[in-house]
This record gives structure tokens, C-alpha cells and sequence, in this order.
């Protein structure tokens, strides 16, 4: 059984003390693949040295993201760009809209929303969205950015069932979290109205941990916890779920 945690911040802070313990945990686990999304450029080296000490296992991806857009995003923007010339990456994220921290910059987001969609097509790269608060903002960007060679992921959909279709309608993938398994969380109460191809599991750790780990620091080998959720509304087989979130990652990240 491979799973796939298709967002976590491996590299930040909270993991200083005892990364490689977590990450061999989640591996241990069949939690082996890692995505990797960017927030700006304060966490570039960080990220490389978590792919040189893990290759078979982590996937980096690039941008800015939107809590991040502020005064210097052009510079931001800037670092972005040099970094996607210079190598790989598989995904241009997490980029999008948030409004529920600060509405300050909120058209200079919308611009870096744009531009990194732009740089998402010309690299023939997914996009990662981040969105908090905005759905009507990044709808409308996605609205007037929409063709056949836009597509990725909804990363941590907490919306409701008709704008899981929507954001299904513009060729994302849903990133389905902790919140599945939240009390409160409501999207457990539709979810099985999606098709599972256009779901792929997330832990955006170390935010976010499922229950009963909730309010604690979150790991990728909580992905089992959240499966385990998906596995129980769908009426199927972890193992299934596995190979089938699996492989819906390796069909939006290429690998
Ligand atoms: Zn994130």
C-alpha cells in the first residue's frame, strides 16, 4: 500500500526537532511520497536540502503563497521565476487567494494569483490553490484562466458541494485533509457525492492534524487516519483507496 500526502510543509520549523524521525514514521506507515508546496522564498534552501537528503521520496514545488503577498511580492514573484528556469519542480504552489488573515493586499494576491497561473501554463506544471475565505476571487480568476492546459489541485477543500463542482469543473483535484474528519468539518456529509478520481489526500502538516490528533502538530503518517475516514464514507477498502489517491496524484504531478 502506497499513499501519498499530497501537501505538507515538511521543512518547517515545527519538524527542527525531530524531522527524520516523522518522515521514517510516515514511511513506515506506506506514506512514502511527499509534495512539497512552497511559501516564499525564506523556505527555498530549506526545501532543497529536504529533497537532497530524501530524492526517492519528496517532490518540490515553487511559488508564493498568498498570506505571503505583500510590499515585495514583485521581488517574490522574481524568485519564483529564477528558481522554475533553473530545475524541476512539480507544481507550481501553493498560490491562490486568502482573505480571512488580511485583505490589505488583496490586489496585489489577485496579480500573483494570475501570474503564477500564467508561469503554471508556460511550464506545463499543475497548480496547488490555496483558499481561505475567497472562493468568488479565485473562481473568477479561474473563470478567465480556464483552458485544457490549466489544471491541479484544490488544496484543503472545505467548501461545499456545489463548489466542489466547480472547482472540478476547471480540472482541480480536491485535497481532502483533516477536516474530513472534523465534527464540524461538513464536508464528510457530501463527499461521497464526488467521484473518488477527483480526490487526492492531504495533510497540509503540521497544520490541520485529523481527529483524534486535532490542536497537536500534524504528520504525514496521519494520512492513514484520514484514508481510513475516506475508506469508511465511500464504503471501501483503505488498500483501495490508497492505489486510487495514489494514483490520481501521479495523474495531476507526473509522477
Ligand atoms: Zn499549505
Amino acid at each position: 500500500m502506497i499513499l501519498t500526502d499530497t501537501h505538507t510543509h515538511l521543512y518547517s520549523e515545527a519538524f527542527d526537532d525531530d524531522r527524520e524521525v516523522a518522515i521514517k514514521d510516515a514511511i513506515a506507515k506506506g506514506v512514502g511520497r511527499f509534495f512539497i508546496p512552497a511559501i516564499d522564498s525564506s523556505y527555498t534552501n530549506a526545501m532543497l536540502k529536504l529533497e537532497a537528503a530524501h530524492p526517492e521520496n519528496v517532490f518540490l514545488m515553487m511559488g508564493l503563497h498568498p498570506t505571503h503577498v505583500n510590499k515585495d511580492y514583485l521581488e517574490e514573484l522574481s524568485h519564483v521565476e529564477e528558481m522554475l528556469a533553473k530545475r524541476q519542480f512539480y507544481a507550481i504552489g501553493e498560490i491562490g487567494i486568502d482573505l480571512y488573515w488580511d485583505k490589505t493586499f488583496l490586489k496585489e494576491q489577485q496579480e500573483a494569483f494570475r501570474h503564477q497561473i500564467q508561469l503554471a501554463k508556460e511550464y506545463k506544471l499543475p497548480i496547488v490553490i490555496h483558499c481561505r475565505d475567497a472562493f468568488d476571487e479565485i473562481f473568477e480568476v479561474l473563470e478567465s484562466e480556464k483552458s485544457a492546459d490549466l489544471y491541479g489541485i484544490f488544496h484543503c477543500f472545505t467548501g461545499t458541494l456545489k463548489q466542489a463542482k466547480q472547482a472540478i469543473s476547471y480540472n482541480m483535484k480536491l485535497g481532502i485533509g483533516g477536516v474530513v474528519t472534523f465534527k464540524n468539518g461538513k464536508i464528510d456529509t457530501f463527499l461521497n457525492e464526488i467521484d473518488l478520481k477527483h480526490i487526492v489526500l492531504e495533510t497540509d502538516s503540521p497544520y490541520l492534524a485529523p481527529t483524534p490528533y486535532r490542536g497537536k502538530r500534524n504528520e504525514s503518517a496521519y494520512i492513514v487516519t484520514i484514508a481510513e475516514k475516506i475508506a469508511q464514507l465511500y464504503k471501501k477498502e483503505l488498500k483501495e483507496i490508497a492505489e486510487i489517491t495514489t494514483q490520481n496524484s501521479k495523474d495531476v504531478f507526473g509522477v
